[in-house]
């Protein structure tokens, strides 16, 4: 029995006093009485502040990216050495926001292409994070445009085959793969329960393709996208999801707490 995984995303939000206030409250409504295994990815400079008010917690620390070379010349960037270093127990890779494709755009179109991240770089960053012991959450999903044309499969096989290449199922045992359709992400847009679920299905096929049965049941498989309070019990009740990535509402801690509640 895979025990459920709720995961807040913060995104581009928080200083680290509001990280702070943020998580203090949060820590309050969840320390007991709920199921789920629970972490928080706040942004990169909020990360010591939450790990130290985290720590007495069973709630863990996590990050929304990172760099797979060790050091050296990269400005900007943060190495998984680092992260592990802070604390960090789980990584977001290949987020559709880093992958350039945006479900709600918020910057200018002809900019997209700087975050375009690609599956070679999503493969890179995974084994850096295997190798540094943190569990990388790995993100795929389609865009609208793919799922009118009936493409919704192929694409995520094809993210999985290409963002797992080289890595065993043993090695990946703590990972997680999370589902997020990209018209979903920040669009107020749930993809239906049995919808999220099938794909959360067909996921986990592709993983014992790519593995082996048991290594495939091993790994937790996330819904994502446009997660709430209101929504979370129907989504996690699903047969194939094994809990949530959650953006927008994980900033709200009665929000989250209610997501949290709903993990059973
Ligand atoms: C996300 O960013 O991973 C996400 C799922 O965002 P939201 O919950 O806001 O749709």
């Amino acid at each position: 029995m895979r025990k459920k995984l709720v995961v807040g995303n913060w995104k581009m939000n928080m200083t680290r006093a509001e990280a702070a206030a943020c998580v203090e409250t949060f820590v309050e409504q969840v320390s007991t009485g709920h199921d789920a295994d629970v972490a928080i990815c706040p942004p990169y400079l909020a990360i010591s502040v939450v790990h130290d008010l985290l720590k007495k917690t069973p709630i863990e620390t996590g990050a929304q990216d990172v760099f797979w070379a060790e050091k050296g010349a990269f400005t900007g960037s943060v190495s998984a050495g680092m992260l592990a270093d802070a604390g960090v127990s789980y990584c977001i890779v290949g987020h559709s926001e880093t992958r350039g494709r945006f479900g709600k755009l918020e910057v200018p179109a002809e900019t997209t292409g700087y975050f375009a991240e690609t599956d070679l770089t999503v493969n890179l960053k995974t084994k850096a994070l295997l190798e540094r012991g943190i569990h990388p959450i790995l993100c795929v999903g389609e865009t609208l445009a793919e799922r009118e044309a009936q493409n919704t499969d192929t694409v995520i096989q094809d993210q999985l085959k290409a963002g797992l290449a080289g890595i065993d199922g043993a090695e990946f045992a703590e990972g997680v793969i999370a589902y997020e359709p990209v018209w979903a992400i920040g669009t107020g847009m749930t993809c239906d329960s049995p919808e999220a679920s099938r794909v959360c299905g067909m996921i986990r096929t592709t993983l014992a393709e790519i593995w082996d049965e048991d290594a495939a049941n091993r790994v937790r498989i996330l819904y994502g996208g446009s997660v709430k309070g209101a929504n979370a019990h129907e989504l996690f009740s699903q047969p194939d999801i094994d809990g949530g990535l959650v953006g927008g509402a994980s900033l709200v801690p009665d929000e989250f707490h209610r997501i949290v509640f709903a993990a059973k």
